[in-house]
């Protein structure tokens, strides 16, 4: 059997191994040199003078594909460009890789790249005559929990891949001022918190700018979302009685522990969030009675449901004389 005369392991293409044929001949004969300039103030990159104000999660990856030149060697079967590295501080990636695989004859051949890709600090012509950061759309959120903090910073890491950017975040009394490029990113959000949250938003919306360019009118919207002060589940009490909320999309409403019933809370209801508690029921005749988790006195239930002596219950309470189930 022919060996590679390079390494001596089987020869299978002409003299070589795989491997070492490669070596010989890589697929990507050279890259172009590709510079961008990247706007500090908004997503839009610069590429031989020209700005793209709106580039989509491809616009990289589709410039770096035409700047790599493929050695004739061989047959492109495949070539996958993909950021690499996260990029907290950019709006874009600012690292790629470009895997091709080639064929031989009927050997396939793959090969990973890191892009020499050339990234440039600049401003777009938009920031520069706009004296101010572009965005389309701000969401205003008052009221605001580390929950649903959390869940809009998640929410932005998603929108970047996307093409949805967050141009600013400004603090404010109750919460924070997010500026966004984009008004459907923020209608989006705005849809997705009340649905998740629960509470309202109020939109308005106002004609800023026409593009002299392409008469395009800019409407910027600005969206107030209310996050409300509990959420679905909370056991609070209000004045002497005790709910458990059940929904807090549009109206509020809760189950009143004391009557079953279901009533309708004011979003600014004083209340108190209670901590729910586990016990033992210590009486079932004549009316239920459970192991007070403060007193560690048999009292009363305030709403009595069929229960075993000894039974494990959950509890929350508003004082040292009674106790309700839920
Ligand atoms: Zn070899
Ligand atoms: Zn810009």
């Amino acid at each position: 059997m022919a060996r590679c005369f390079i390494c001596g392991n089987p020869a299978v293409i002409g003299s070589y191994c795989k491997e070492c044929f490669r070596n010989q001949n890589p697929p990507v004969k050279h890259f172009k040199p590709l510079t961008i300039k990247a706007c500090v103030e908004c997503p839009a990159i610069s590429v031989e003078g020209k700005w793209i104000y709106e580039p989509t999660p491809d616009t990289i990856p589709a410039l770096i594909r035409k700047k790599v030149i493929m050695n004739p060697e061989y047959n492109l079967k495949s070539m996958i460009v993909s950021s690499i590295g996260n990029f907290q501080e950019s709006f874009h990636p600012v690292q790629y890789e470009v895997k091709v695989l080639v064929s031989k004859g009927k050997h396939d051949i793959e090969q990973t790249y890191e892009f020499p890709l050339q990234f440039e600090k600049a401003r777009c012509d938009r920031s520069l005559s706009a004296k101010s950061t572009y965005y389309e759309g701000i969401l205003q959120v008052r009221g605001i929990t580390a929950v649903v903090e959390e869940f809009i910073d998640l929410a932005i890491e998603r929108g970047k891949s996307q093409g949805n950017f967050l141009v600013k975040k400004t603090k404010m009394a109750s919460g924070y001022d997010y500026y966004f490029t984009k008004n459907k990113f923020v209608q989006k959000l705005a849809n997705e918190l009340k649905k998740q949250f629960g509470g309202n938003f109020k939109s308005s919306s106002r004609l800023v700018t026409r593009d002299r360019q392409t008469s395009k009118e800019l409407h910027r919207v600005t969206i107030l979302y209310k996050s409300p002060k509990f959420f679905r589940e909370d056991l609070i009490s209000v004045g002497s009685n005790v709910y458990r909320i059940k929904s807090t999309v549009g109206k509020i409403t809760a189950i009143n522990l004391n009557n079953g019933k279901s009533e309708r809370l004011s979003p600014d209801a004083k209340f108190t969030r209670l901590i729910p508690y586990t016990t033992n029921v210590s009486k079932i005749s004549p009316h239920l009675e459970a192991i007070h988790p403060s007193t560690f006195q048999s009292v009363p239930i305030r709403n009595p449901k069929p229960k075993k002596n000894g039974e494990r219950v959950r509890v929350v309470y508003i004082d040292d004389h009674s106790l309700y189930l839920f």
